[in-house]
């Protein structure tokens, strides 16, 4: 089933997230857990693109899997940057033979030995976007980023390009992660404002260790409030406590955003089935399932 119709269709929606296995890693636990995941019934479930495009078989494969063996709609991310024409043209053909109907299309980070006087098939996700739309009659998702995209000096840009993006016929969006959901408020104000009126699904990481933290604010800057940092230095070195303070956060983070009227959550469950589990068992009465 197309993403645009689920979300059309529910009040609200609790999709999640799963990476495949990197090259030469094995399958089996990661399919075990993709597994356990599918059984708390998600909306749908996205499976990401390893940077550099070097697991996308893998991603086709676990997204194949979820949807035609598992029953579960599927979500395939795609890259573009380090791909050529032909390479993006044999992914998007993989997929439609699956019968994989929606598709993140993503320009992915800059790899570090990138080479900027190249010429490339693909400069950003809006060519992608494109791209996909011409090669079959999929729902076509993208990224966007309440507190701006690293890359980008000034916000006001970014929803620029962004709306360029949307523009080219994407029919969702899918947050970065946010741990201040005044942020996501006054991200989605801005947007609105500039007539982006897609559908915006919101990401929630449930942070469950120390070391995490560290890496994802290396790696994107994001903002954390008072009240998330004091959780981490309370409990960051204090694994099943961070864990149990992770899921009280992101829970909260959720039951905020479903009162004001968000309607799509998407948890980046790390293939964490136990923490998305502990999540859901908090909102049942909520979410209604
Ligand atoms: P774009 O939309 O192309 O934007 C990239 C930058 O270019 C931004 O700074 C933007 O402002 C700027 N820009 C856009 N258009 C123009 C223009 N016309 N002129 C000048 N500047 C422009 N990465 C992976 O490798 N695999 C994944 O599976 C993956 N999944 C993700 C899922 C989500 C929900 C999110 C939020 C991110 C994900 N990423 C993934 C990370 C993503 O690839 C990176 O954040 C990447 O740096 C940007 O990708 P994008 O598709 O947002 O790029």
């Amino acid at each position: 089933m197309k993403i645009s119709e689920i979300l059309k269709n529910k009040e609200v929606t609790v999709s999640y997230e799963v990476f495949p296995p990197k090259k030469d890693m094995p399958f089996e636990p990661i399919l075990a857990a993709v597994d356990r995941l599918c059984e708390s019934d998600p909306d749908f479930m996205s499976v990401t693109y390893g940077a550099g495009g070097g697991t996308g078989h893998n991603t086709i494969k676990i997204a194949d899997h979820v949807q035609n063996h598992r029953g579960v709609t599927s979500l395939a991310h795609l890259t573009c940057i380090s791909s050529t024409r032909d390479q993006v043209d044999r992914a998007i053909g993989e997929m439609k033979a699956c019968g994989i109907e929606n598709i993140l299309a993503l320009r992915g980070d800059i790899p570090a030995d990138f080479d900027g006087s190249k010429t490339r098939d693909y400069r950003f996700a809006s060519d992608l976007v494109k791209e996909i739309k011409v090669k079959g009659d999929f729902c076509v998702g993208a990224a966007c980023y309440p507190e701006g995209h690293v890359e980008c000096e000034h916000k006001d840009d970014d929803i620029a390009f962004l709306k360029e993006k949307v523009d080219n016929g994407v029919d969702f969006l899918t947050t970065q992660m946010f741990f201040d959901n005044n942020v996501l408020y006054n991200f989605l104000y801005r947007i609105r404002e500039r007539g982006i009126t897609v559908p915006v699904i919101a990401g929630i990481m449930p942070v469950t260790s120390g070391k995490q933290i560290e890496r994802i604010c290396q790696l994107s800057g994001t903002y954390l409030p008072a009240r998330f940092k004091a959780i981490v230095d309370k409990f960051g070195d204090k694994p099943e406590a961070m864990k149990q303070a992770g899921i009280a956060y992101a829970t909260d983070q959720i039951i905020d955003l479903i009162a004001n009227g968000v309607h799509g959550i998407h948890i980046y469950t790390m293939n964490k089935p136990d923490v998305a589990e502990s999540i859901r068992n908090n909102l049942s009465y909520i979410i209604g399932k």
